[in-house]
């Protein structure tokens, strides 16, 4: 779920540079050739007031950046911590705990912090937000969220969830529909 919105915030960033700089763009210009213009005005960004939450925002998106392009393999990114807005990548060990603490000393409920970060992909309404069963197995599990592709199927079955659509001929589900059936069998 993180790449889309990943290159989005990105693009929002090189936005927020461009206006700082007062640089000559327009929306239609590439995240890119922004990103550049801004790397070659540095002092200029140096000597700004809010250079210390540019430099925030930076940092936390070129870590974010590393992440989802080589995602470490046994961790799961959970979720944003409501605090911070770090990242939380957690082990199955630490998911399984059920509590874990962020580095900034908040200790959080690991299905509150999926709950959250699933709420805020569904009202995003990205491409990762419903799928066939196997297709939702596989996006909650990136998510430390263990659902078995059958018992999914067993839900529609007794009429717990309904397919919000099909595709070739398989029934297609939304993320947060499987979710709450999660949460209700919990
Ligand atoms: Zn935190």
């Amino acid at each position: 779920m993180g790449a889309f919105q990943l290159v989005h915030d990105i693009d929002e960033f090189a936005g927020m540079l461009g206006r700082a700089l007062n640089l000559n763009y327009n929306r239609h210009m590439p995240s890119e050739s922004l990103l550049k213009a801004a790397s070659q005005r540095i002092p200029a960004l140096a000597s700004r007031k809010d250079i210390a939450h540019l430099m925030h925002v930076a940092r936390r998106y070129a870590h974010q950046s590393v992440m989802t392009l080589t995602p470490p393999e046994d961790r799961r990114m959970v979720g944003l911590c409501p605090t911070c807005e770090r990242e939380l990548w957690c082990t199955d060990t630490e998911i399984a705990g059920q509590w874990i603490v962020c580095r900034c000393g908040e200790t959080l409920k690991v299905t509150d912090v999926q709950e959250q970060h699933l709420l805020t992909c569904a009202l995003a309404e990205n491409e990762n937000t419903q799928g066939t069963a196997s297709a939702v197995s596989k996006l909650l599990l990136a998510n430390g969220i263990k659902v078995r592709r059958q018992t999914i199927a067993q839900w529609k079955n007794r009429g717990i969830l309904v397919p919000c659509g099909w595709d070739s001929g398989k029934p297609v589900y939304r993320v947060w529909a499987v979710w709450k059936c999660i949460v209700r069998n919990s």
